[in-house]
Order: C-alpha cells, then structure tokens, then sequence
C-alpha cells in the first residue's frame, strides 16, 4: 500500500527518509546486535545516541548554555502543571495570555498552584485571532507569563514574541516548535510534545534556564521536579528510549533539510499555497486574521457543511487523510507540519480545487 499524505495534527507523519533509517536500524543498531528499544538506557550505545540528539537540537534552536533541554514524558499536558509548581517561586500569580483551547487548558491547570491574571484574552472573538503587544495587560508581581504561539485546533499563530520586560516568558510550542528559527534567549522556558514536529508521542522536550528551577512548591513530587531531570541529564528513571532516538533522526533530517531557516522557507509558502486557495474561493473559508494565521495548522470550513461528509471521503480515496477539523471548530484541518512534503500541500490543493469544481 501507498503511503498517504496524512494531515493529522498529531500524532502526524514523520519524514519518509527517518521511517526508513529507523527500519534499517530496527534489529542491529549500527552492530550492537539490538534494536534502540531494547538498549539499557544507562549504556554506552544510548548514552552517545541521547547526547547527540541534544546536540542536534541544541545546534538546530541555537539554545544558549545556560538553557537545560529536559527529555521528559507526560505530554505537553503536563508540563500546564510542572509549569506553576516548579515557577512560580513563591509568587502568588502568573500570566497567561488566553488565545484559544490549549491556552485555556494551561490556564486552568495552572488555577491548581497559584492565580492566574489573564493578562489578554482573545475569546471575544472566538479565538480567531492573536492579541496586539499594546493589549498586554501584564501584572507588575507576576512569577512569569505563559502564551502559546499556535494554537493547533483555531489556528492562530502569533506574529510575534510578546516583550514583557524581565519576567520569564514561557511557551508552549508544542505545534510550532522547530518549524522555523527562534531566540532561544526571549523565553525562560519552551515545552513541546513531540508528536507533531519532533518525533513519536511518548516524549517532551522542554527548554529551560537554568536559574529559573530548584525552587518547587514544596509537596512536589520528585519526577515533577526540573531540577531532578536537569542534574540527571534526564535519566533520573527511564526515558523514552525509542522516541527520544527517533527525534534525533528527525532532527538530523532538519539539519539536511537546511536547518530551520531552509525549514521556515518551506513551511511559509507551504501554508500559504492553502490561504491562498481558500480566500480565492467562496466555497471554502478561513476565519483567522492575515496576520495571525498558522502555518502549521489550516482550519477551513465549505460553505456547504452538508458536503463535509462527501469531501473527506473523496479526499480519504485520494490519499489526503484525516482532514477532519476538530470536534470542538468542526470544519476541516490540515496540520502540515515539518514532515508534511510539498507535495501533499500540492496534492491537496488540487484535490480541493477539484472539488469546488464538481460540487460548487
Ligand atoms: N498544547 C498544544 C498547543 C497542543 O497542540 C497539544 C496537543 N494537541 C497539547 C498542548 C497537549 O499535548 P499532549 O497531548 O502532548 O499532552
């Protein structure tokens, strides 16, 4: 069977030329007689695979010294509550920017530790669009702020990295991560989970400085504890052996690629092959402003829901799967991340052009 363009906004494709490494590699990796699976992690062969996927990713984000790359588990789900207990550092409240489902998520775990000042919320406008910098409502005695740059199921991506003075930003770039080059030095702490733009589920990855950990709330448990991972180079109990060894294919596939600015190329005209399809036709639609739309999550509606059935249907029998949008927008979504080819952005254009031809 052919493999298909799968738009899934995760778990989402990885690239081809990984998938198949990882098979060359999967029953004697490089003449140790096992598969990485089956690797002590504490063992010279893990060891070298686990620092040079740090290295890579470090080379590939620019992640200054003082950062920590953390290779945790738990999702970035998790990280809504390590975040307040290991930050907030005896401060009463933190900021959060409001900007769509996953934000409020971290909101409201964050409500479990501390108070949360909503310093902007974009609600009002049913998430479909990011907040200006002059709208930042921030708290002087704020322990950080925490926003998310692409909220995966709206698809608002913000244009830019909020200035908000010498508190730690903290963001939650689980959809965005590694689709084009960042400073690193903005941000007090990065958190993703891996199933979109780094490799498997199973795996988080967070960036942190260092002066920001070592001060949990007290009852925290100990695996919730940053500092335990970063004074164990994340192996304080077992790692996700073969996930984290899988992001280290991805990310020497990014270095091939280019590196993130060859990457941010790509992903731009990417995406905007899709906008610009979507707003020449009114038989398809995008509710997010110009300025913010995503390049790696493109919700769109038919102006006719009654043909969603049929469309993603036609589309499933074309190789262009799991376009559903979600539950939650309803609509379609095309997640195109990193290992998205060209070409299936291609593919779906075309599909999408058909379809407005025969049923429009
Ligand atoms: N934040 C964002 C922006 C996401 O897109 C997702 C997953 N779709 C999450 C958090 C939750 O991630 P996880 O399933 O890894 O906990």
């Amino acid at each position: 069977m052919a493999r298909v363009y799968n738009f899934s906004a995760g778990p989402a494709m990885l690239p081809e030329a990984v998938l198949n490494q990882a098979r060359d590699e999967m029953l004697d990796w490089r003449g140790s007689g096992m598969c990485v699976a089956e690797m002590s992690h504490r063992g010279k062969e893990f060891m070298a695979i686990a620092a040079e996927a740090e290295a890579d990713v470090r080379e590939l984000l620019a992640i200054p010294a003082n950062y920590k790359v953390l290779f945790l588990q738990g999702g970035a789900s998790l990280q809504f509550a390590m975040i307040p207990m290991n930050l907030l550092r005896g401060a009463e409240s933190a900021d959060y920017l409001n900007t769509g489902s996953w934000s409020k998520k971290a909101i409201a775990e964050a409500r479990h530790y501390g108070k949360v000042h909503v310093a902007a919320t974009t609600e009002a406008s049913k998430f479909t669009c990011a907040p200006a910098q002059a709208e930042l409502n921030l708290s002087a005695d704020a322990a950080y702020v925490h926003y998310t740059p692409n909220e995966t199921i709206e698809g608002v991506e913000f244009p830019y990295v909020p200035e908000i003075g010498d508190r730690p930003l903290v963001a939650d770039m689980s959809s965005t991560i590694l689709s084009r080059p960042i400073d690193v030095a903005k941000f007090g702490l990065i958190y993703a989970g891996a199933q979109k733009n780094i490799g498997p589920a199973g795996l988080t990855i967070v960036i942190v400085r260092e002066d920001l950990i070592g001060q949990p709330i007290p009852g925290t448990p100990t695996m919730l504890d940053y500092k335990i991972h970063a004074d164990n180079e994340s192996m304080y109990n077992t790692p996700p052996t073969y996930a984290w060894y899988l992001a280290g294919l991805v990310f020497k596939w990014l270095k091939n690629m280019g590196g993130l600015a060859a990457m941010a190329e790509i992903n731009a005209r990417k995406a905007q092959k899709l906008y610009d399809i979507i707003d020449a036709s009114s038989f398809y639609s995008n509710p997010v402003a110009l300025s913010d739309r995503s390049w790696m999550n493109v919700p769109f509606t038919l102006a006719n829901a009654e043909l969603d059935e049929l469309f993603l249907k036609e589309a499933k029998a074309a190789g262009l799967t799991t376009l559903k949008g979600h539950r939650s927008v309803g609509g379609m979504r095309a997640s195109i991340y990193n290992a998205m080819p060209e070409a299936g952005v291609d593919a779906l254009v075309a599909f999408m052009q058909d379809f407005e031809r025969r049923n429009g």
